[in-house]
């Protein structure tokens, strides 16, 4: 009989997918461009029952109709061939899933290629790495209400579970149009990329006040335990706690301090850039990447800069030790509002309906990202008309108390030379957005004298300009910007 899903590409992500949609009941065809990747699939995993064809022809035609495909192949070019061996074969109706790491704007371009060919296209984020998409990954699925209908209970049942009230509650809905799922599934990454900066910096401040790898190994596993509970919290445990086998060092010591990246947290700051949103906690994060991995640089300043060394001197650990676990949790927070909020801008730029409680909600397991926070993050924004996360009742609440602490870890850290880009941008974004005045009035007085860019004033409507270049009297101005 005809399959009801099929799958294109056959490397980890896929045929983990495929596994995951067979193991729910699903027959399943696959198709990998080369065929001899099909074939190890089918070797290795013959409890699937996959239906596997070596054409895409036959591919095609081993699908019920409307024909639902998903394509995990290499994104970008490899996404685009993919869809053009596709398009020729399909009939209207039919739709196509793309659950790679697609750029949302390559998404909303693809989703209205395939419109006028009456076709379905559906953008779908998806996080969780190979364990997720065997086991259960977070789904975002971006693309027409119409194809959510034929696509999204498949999606739900495949994706991570969460338990609640009502029983298991997928970390999978229905984000928006076009490229909404993949804008979310990249803020998603760089939401990731700063709660792993955070938790760098939260690491060398415990190892500057002199605890060993393993000591500190304990203290994530402990505050794994409460509000900082994580997937990334638990797993920086492990990764501290593990002894080299060559040197019988902690691992963590024999790494090379250069991170890589695969570009979804750029993407994620470019397009803070692009629609003025300030997102710094997010952006030190990647230029904290971006400066580990240049070693030129690093080089020169080290050998030309003066400072102090790293160590921080505490006369009470474990006060320390609770210092740092608070301003962890501010600055992720932090992380999270400049993330939420780019996506409510982005929102409106783009004309998508996005409920932020949703995707908090869709981000509490399966995700790279998933934490105990989130669910207070959802509950809030599902309780709450929100501008941004911070004005929450439990969140606001929370952050006034940890405020004393967070404060105390910058400047001991700022006093001590241990770099923590991403917890002081935090404060400083908190402190920024609440600021009664801002020094942006200052900034908007010098704009105007060199460049007559002109300035409102607080106690009267209209645009007015000091005549900087002569009696400096003030005239109303015809606004320039
Ligand atoms: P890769 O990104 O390594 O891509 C390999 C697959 O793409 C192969 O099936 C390959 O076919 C196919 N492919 C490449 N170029 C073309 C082309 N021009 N035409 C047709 N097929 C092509 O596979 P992964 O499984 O690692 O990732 C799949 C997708 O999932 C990617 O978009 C990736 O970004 C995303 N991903 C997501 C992760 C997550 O956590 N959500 C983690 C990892 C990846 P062939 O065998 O013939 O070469």
């Amino acid at each position: 009989s005809s399959a009801q899903i099929g799958v294109v590409g056959m490397a980890v992500m896929g045929s983990n997918l495929a596994r995951n949609f067979a193991n729910h009941g699903y027959r399943t065809a696959i198709f990998n461009r080369t065929w001899a990747k099909t074939e190890a699939v089918l070797t290795a995993h013959p409890e699937a029952h996959f239906i596997a064809s070596q054409t895409v022809e036959e591919f095609v035609d081993s699908l019920e109709k409307p024909r639902r495909i998903i394509i995990m192949v290499k994104a970008g070019a490899g996404t685009d061939a993919t869809i053009d061996t596709l398009i020729p074969l399909l009939e209207p109706g039919d739709i196509v899933v793309d659950g790679g790491n697609a750029f949302f704007q390559d998404t909303r371009r693809r989703e209205e290629k395939l419109r006028a060919h009456d076709l379905h296209f559906v953008g779908a984020g998806i996080s969780g790495g190979e364990t997720g998409a065997l086991e259960g990954p977070s789904i975002m699925p971006g693309g027409s209400e119409h194809s959510y209908t034929y696509v999204g209970s498949m999606l739900e049942d495949i994706s991570a579970k969460v338990p609640g009230p009502n029983g298991d509650e997928p970390c999978c809905t229905y984000i928006g149009t076009d490229g909404s799922g993949h804008f979310v599934k990249m803020v998603h990454n760089g939401i990731e990329y700063a709660d792993m900066q955070f938790i760098g910096e939260a690491y060398d401040l415990l190892a500057g006040a002199g605890l060993s790898a393993a000591e500190a190994a304990d203290v994530f596993a402990e505050w794994n335990t409460g509000d900082l509970d994580s997937f990334l919290i638990e797993i920086t445990s492990e990764v501290l706690r593990q002894t080299d086998a060559r040197t019988g060092k902690p691992l963590v010591d024999v790494i090379v301090d250069a991170a890589g990246m695969k570009g979804t947290g750029t993407w994620t700051v470019q397009e803070s850039l692009t629609l003025g949103v300030p997102a710094a906690s997010i952006a030190e994060a990647v230029f904290a990447r971006a400066a580990s991995s240049s070693p030129e640089l690093r080089k020169a300043a080290r050998s030309a800069l003066e400072g102090p060394d790293g160590t921080v001197t505490v006369e009470d650990r474990a006060a320390f030790v609770e210092d740092v676990r608070q301003a962890l949790w501010c600055a992720k927070v932090i992380a999270y509002a400049q993330g939420l909020h780019l996506i409510k801008v982005a929102a409106v730029e783009y004309g998508w309906d996005i409920d932020v409680a949703a995707c908090a909600r869709i981000w509490r397991a399966g995700c790279i990202i998933r934490a105990k926070l989130l669910d207070r993050i959802s509950n809030e924004y599902a309780a709450n008309d929100l501008e941004t996360l911070l004005e929450a009742p439990s969140i606001k609440a929370m952050l006034a108390e940890a405020n004393p602490s967070w404060r105390r870890v910058v400047a001991r850290a700022t006093e001590a030379g241990v770099p923590i880009p991403g917890f002081s941008s935090a404060l400083s974004y908190y402190d920024l957005v609440r600021a009664e005045r801002t020094n942006a009035a200052l900034t908007q007085g010098l704009r105007d004298f060199f460049g007559s860019h002109t300035y409102r004033r607080i106690d009267t409507e209209g645009t007015f300009h000091t005549v900087w270049s002569g009696d400096r009297s003030e005239v109303e101005a015809v606004d320039t910007h």
